[in-house]
């Protein structure tokens, strides 16, 4: 059986005992539903820090997969628009945002960018997690106003090719985040390494 959204967090939460929901960003990943394809706990965190959110301020929240990061942006009181081409993937956010009763700040569109953002209010910054290629970034670059945080992730070569570029163009901070957890290893343990992941972060 499925949990419903209102006890998904509760049930959770539960299962870790006395813990509770930490206020800090980088919540456990079971706490969203999702389908795998999700910013995991710690490069999470590394984005809302150079998201760096504050209360009022509003989120494009671009290829939102699950809206974790969506959700851990309105957690920090500012509001979210989440744009994502999936409808199945559109149905997790809007279950996590009911979730962490955040439905009132998180809007949920089922939508391809950069198509998806037109009408939408400029933001104070934006998160690209899915989706992006020159054509996005002119889009979202213009659409930024001076002084709007962008951050993105990239796994794959090209869109590395294209954040370095950028990079150049730009500035801001390059980074590659390369992570490993320990693992079993017959009787030993060794470590297992993810994907390394490409952050470039910018003010407009
Ligand atoms: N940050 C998300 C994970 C993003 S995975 C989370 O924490 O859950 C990337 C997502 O981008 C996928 O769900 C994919 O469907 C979506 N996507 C890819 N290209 C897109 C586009 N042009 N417009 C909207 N969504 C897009």
């Amino acid at each position: 059986t499925v949990e419903t959204g209102d006890n998904l967090v509760a049930v959770a939460l539960e299962a870790r005992g006395a813990q509770g929901l930490a206020r800090s960003s980088g919540l456990s990943d079971d706490l969203f539903v999702h389908d795998g394809q999700i910013t995991k706990r710690p490069m999470r965190a590394l984005a809302l820090s150079a998201l760096s959110p504050r209360p009022g301020e509003s989120l494009w929240d671009i290829g939102a997969g699950s809206g974790s990061i969506s959700v851990e942006w309105s957690l920090c009181g500012g509001t979210a628009v989440a744009v994502e081409a999936r409808a199945d993937r559109a149905e997790n956010i809007q279950r996590n945002a009911e979730t962490f009763g955040l439905a009132h700040r998180i809007t949920v569109i089922e939508g391809t960018a950069p198509d998806a953002l037109a009408g939408l209010a400029a933001p104070d910054a934006v998160f690209i997690g899915g989706g992006l290629d020159v054509t996005l970034f002119d889009v979202v670059w213009s659409r930024s106003a001076t002084g709007a945080r962008l951050v993105a992730h990239s796994v794959t070569l090209e869109t590395e090719t294209l954040l370095t570029d950028l990079h150049r163009r730009h500035g801001g901070e390059l980074m590659r985040v390369d992570i490993a957890h320990a693992a079993p290893l017959g009787r030993y343990r060794s470590w297992e390494a993810v994907r390394p992941v490409v952050q470039w972060s910018v003010v407009r």
